[in-house]
């Protein structure tokens, strides 16, 4: 049987046209875009995340003149009052970018370079760069990348990317406006003073391509508690025993309470190696703040105008400070331990794992205050000289990670 042929008006060629051409190009497309979100699980805050990172540079802030080099040349940055200075524009905030990436003093970051007044004095730095430089970045400056090792490394790395995430969704969520949340590049987050170019000598070539190697091998993979990146804070060296998250930093993440300290091999190890009283040891360290250090501490913390003694607080299983009660000629306060560190100032006071104290704890302060310690850093976490101990045994990233990490997952995001 032979069908009835119809002609199609043009104005319905036109609709037909319209329709496969809509089915063609959004249909499939659409269809391969959910299929990557359910591979990826990828937020659009996340996704910002992953592209931009943004980083405060500390060490620059009291400098006066900062040296640029960008797309417009090499150029001396200045501040002028509330407005800073590169010669030809006048501005509260200059920003410098390149393809080749920006130099500041020389140091390349691969990113956007935004420079304004610093709020006290000199020159506030932040870079914008991608997540991923970042993390090299990172890994750079916070291992010795000469002597690390590949699986240290790349716990390094997965450590660092689950940080940088956890921390900005929560400063993100807390500030209200994302584009204001940033990371510093100092010891307050993780340490970042940009790229590592490596000299014509093979140990540093061989260190460059051991660096990228980790940070490619572990792209997109971050630690995950409760369905949410985790902000996973690590330390220098925990100094034989690692500390209990919830203890040192409060957290209302439930699943975080499973991170107890545990004893750390790597230090331990460390320790009966080379002796606590080994001054090439990087575990142990000590310190005296003199009379008008700890007038300036009491004053500070409104305890008077001097402090008469101090008396032990709160002490983990380990034996770790949690807290210290410092009585001032004025009143009493107990503080958390860390409190006393960053207010002592963290490059000294290296550690609440004390070891000893002249005078001891209850006697009277008359001229200076000696701590004796092990460790640096708070302690929480991934230990790196653990990392670096357990490496050398063999482990894998995924090991020393979930043994630092008990709880957590690692995705690839
Ligand atoms: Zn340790």
């Amino acid at each position: 049987m032979r069908l009835k042929e119809r002609r199609i008006s043009p104005q319905e060629a036109v609709w037909l046209l319209a329709l496969v051409l809509f089915c063609a190009c959004t249909a499939p497309g659409q269809q391969q875009s959910d299929e990557r979100a359910q591979e990826s699980g990828v937020s659009p805050n996340l996704a910002q995340i992953i592209a931009q990172v943004r980083v405060h540079l500390p060490q620059h802030d009291r400098a006066a003149t900062l040296e640029v080099a960008s797309a417009r040349g090499l150029e001396q940055v200045t501040r002028q009052g509330k407005l800073i200075s590169d010669g030809s524009r006048l501005a509260p905030l200059l920003t410098f970018e390149s393809p080749q990436g920006v130099r500041l003093s020389g140091v390349l970051h691969r990113g956007r370079l935004l420079v304004e007044p610093h709020p006290v004095s000199g020159l506030s730095v932040t870079v914008e760069l991608a997540l991923e430089n970042y993390i090299e970045g990172v890994v750079a400056a916070e291992l010795s990348l000469w002597s690390a090792e590949p699986a240290e490394l790349e716990a390094q790395a997965i450590a660092a990317r689950s940080y940088a995430l956890g921390t900005l969704l929560r400063r993100r969520q807390r500030l209200g406006n994302p584009s204001l949340a940033k990371l510093e590049g100092g010891t307050q987050d993780q340490a970042y003073r940009g790229m590592f170019e490596p000299d014509s000598s093979k140990g540093s070539q061989a260190a460059a391509r051991r660096l990228k190697t980790a940070v490619a091998k572990t792209r997109g993979q971050v630690l995950f508690i409760e369905g949410q990146p985790f902000a996973a804070r690590y330390s220098a060296a925990c100094g034989g025993h690692t500390a209990h998250l919830v203890q040192v930093f409060p957290s209302p993440i439930r699943a975080e309470a499973a991170l107890t300290g545990a004893v750390c091999e790597g230090c331990v190890s460390r320790i009966a190696a080379t002796g606590p009283e080994d001054p090439r040891g990087p575990l142990e360290w000590q310190t005296t703040f003199s009379s008008a250090e700890l007038h300036q501490l009491a004053r500070s913390l409104g305890l008077g105008s001097s402090l008469l003694r101090y008396e032990l607080g709160q002490r983990d299983p380990s034996g770790r400070w949690l807290s210290v009660i410092l009585v001032g000629e004025r009143t009493t306060k107990e503080i958390s331990a860390e409190t006393l560190r960053a207010q002592l100032g963290h490059g000294r006071f290296r550690s609440t794992r004390i070891v000893s104290s002249w005078p001891h704890a209850g006697q009277a302060i008359s001229a200076g205050l000696h701590f004796k310690g092990l460790g640096h850093g708070h302690g929480v976490g991934l230990c790196q000289q653990g990392a670096r101990d357990a490496a050398r045994r063999g482990w894998s990233a995924e090991r020393i990670l979930s043994g630092a990490y008990p709880g957590t997952e690692i995705r690839r995001l």
